[in-house]
């Protein structure tokens, strides 16, 4: 199948050459509205977007192919992620791609506030040489307190360093260890507040987030302090900063994000002689803007041609050097999920995925998501995928489970999924990897069996008695069903559990007729993929 792909902003020749190359479609519209998207967009696999065009939920509903929605660029405040979420739609970005490009525009901003250069150049544009409105302060020997320190924070402290700053850094998320390494002290936000002559921000915006520098922090400042915003609106409290810049509370600001953009015409943050502002252009530079359109056509064509999915917001990436030791234990898992629901109805209450071996002690919350994803597709309406399956398998008031064990077991590698239902009841499936590529499901609840799991499956259990092969294959026989492969456990108590894979369709009426044959007790049909 061909996939069109829909590029409703302005994206670089490079990028669109990707998927060119990768012989997909490309409409590359970078004028088109959003009531033109919702009447199109159904045509459309992936759609790419920057800051201009808006993935709301009215467009995502009529989206019935979409399987990717590309953010050429880092912030996705302009995609519903929970209506494409549910659509099972992964939305994706390019965290790496203007890291370098914002690092830089953060500093240029540190020192335009510094050596206040935007107000001497406007100054020199009206015909002036004044020379003694700009008295500036030197970064060298001061303390830069830096807020975040992901990909752009440590940018800005490499280059930060050998200017000859201190600095002081807070971010909950990174080890001390690293801190260190970076050459950072580690300190909490109150006390890079008090301390530092320049401070910027590098976090997300979030609930924790936002307002993280507020009236109350501003007021713990050095009058001296300079604070820089090249990161999202709202991080520092804009009604707060205002009061504090015309107080004279602090010396400076300098911001390129906004809460809302574009800033009013009349905004004080335009007039205020001890701000300079820039309009959300960290990330313009050619290079970034290059980089990011290649990184998301490339992302998007590893989704459609099957591959790896990295950068997802909404969906577990796994890491592409794990893939070839992940991907045959995501296919069994799926398989057995698949197994499970057919096999046994009933309402399920928790799902856990149980890991031992070698092989597994990485991270398996990919091969657990393809176990619900395969769990939970033979009962669900709608399309079910990698992005929806967890949601859609908790909305039915299912906990998900994953745990790892040290014991060895019968079998090197294993991976079980059990379920647990209402009453209390559990069913439970087993399988493993034979040389490390033929899945194999072993364990059955308390039967250890062999199977191979794929295609159409009869699975019985019948009295541990002779002659029960027998009329089981003439039965299927009769009605030109054809044995594969045949696997059966024992128990104690004198029953026997049997699993056929079979070539041929399987209707009801052939289950029907093998559950009135002599000494069987049940019989299921099970369909894999
Ligand atoms: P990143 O994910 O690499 O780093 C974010 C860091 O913030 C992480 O280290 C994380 O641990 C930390 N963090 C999260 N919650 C925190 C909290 N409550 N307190 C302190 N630290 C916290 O992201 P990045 O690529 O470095 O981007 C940083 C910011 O820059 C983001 O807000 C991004 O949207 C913004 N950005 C802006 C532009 C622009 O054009 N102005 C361009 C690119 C990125």
């Amino acid at each position: 199948m061909t996939h069109k792909i829909l590029v409703s902003d302005k994206l670089s020749e490079d990028g669109l050459a990707v998927f060119t190359n990768a012989g997909f479609e490309v409409d590359h519209l970078p004028e088109i509205t959003q009531d033109e998207i919702k009447e199109c967009i159904g045509e459309y696999s992936a759609w790419v977007i920057r800051s201009r065009s808006r993935a709301t939920a009215d467009i995502i509903e009529n989206a019935t192919k979409l399987q990717v929605i590309g953010r050429a660029g880092v912030g996705i405040d302009n995609v519903d992620t929970v209506a494409a979420t549910q659509r099972g739609i992964i939305v994706m970005n390019t965290p790496g791609g203007n890291t370098t490009s914002t690092a830089e525009h953060t500093i240029s901003m540190l020192l335009s506030l510094a050596r206040k250069i935007p107000q001497a150049y406007i100054s020199m544009t009206e015909g002036k040489w004044d020379k003694k409105s700009f008295m500036g302060v030197e970064v060298y020997g001061k303390t830069l307190g830096v807020m975040g320190l992901g990909r752009i924070g440590q940018e800005v402290v490499r280059r930060m360093k050998s200017f000859g700053m201190q600095v002081l850094g807070y971010d909950p998320f990174i080890p001390d260890d690293r801190m260190r390494q970076l050459g950072v002290e580690s300190c909490t936000v109150d006390e890079i507040c008090e301390r530092a002559d320049f401070i910027t921000v590098h976090t997300p915006l979030s609930p924790e987030t936002k307002d993280l520098i507020n009236a109350a922090r501003l007021s713990k400042m050095k009058k001296t302090v300079r604070i820089v915003n090249c990161a999202r609106g709202g991080i520092i409290n804009e009604d707060d900063l205002l009061v504090a810049l015309k107080s004279g509370q602090i010396a400076g600001a300098a911001l390129d994000v906004f809460m809302s953009e574009p800033i009013p015409a009349d905004s004080d943050f335009r007039k205020l002689p001890n701000v300079v502002v820039t309009p959300h252009i960290a990330a313009s530079t050619v290079e970034a803007q290059e980089n990011v359109a290649i990184e998301v056509a490339n992302q998007i064509v590893d989704v459609l041609k099957g591959g790896v999915v990295r950068n997802a917001l909404n969906a577990v990436s796994v890491d592409p050097e794990l893939l070839p030791v992940v991907g045959p234990w995501m296919d069994l898992a799926d398989k057995m999920g698949a197994f499970l629901t057919q096999f046994r109805a009933g309402k399920a209450v928790k799902l856990t995925c149980r890991y031992s071996g070698p092989q597994l002690d990485i991270s398996t919350s990919a091969i657990t998501t393809a176990a619900v994803q395969g769990f939970v597709r033979p009962i669900a309406e709608g399309p079910v995928n990698f992005v929806n399956a967890r949601q859609i398998v908790r909305d039915r008031g299912v906990e998900i489970i994953e745990t790892h064990h040290s014991e060895v077991y019968q079998y090197e590698n294993l991976c079980t999924v059990e379920v647990e239902y209402e009453d209390g009841s559990l069913a439970y499936i087993s399988g493993t990897m034979f040389t490390s590529k033929h899945p194999r499901i072993v364990i059955l609840n308390d039967k250890h069996i062999d199977a191979v799991p794929e295609g159409t499956l009869i699975v019985l259990e019948n009295n541990d008695v002779p002659g029960i092969i027998g009329r089981v294959g003439t039965a299927l026989g009769a009605n030109n069903i054809n044995i594969g492969q045949m696997t059966w456990g024992r128990t104690d108590e004198g029953t026997a559990m049997t699993v056929i894979n079979v070539d041929g369709a399987v209707d009801d009426g052939i289950i029907e007729k093998l559950t009135e044959l002599p000494d069987i007790k049940w019989v299921k049909l099970v369909r894999l993929s």
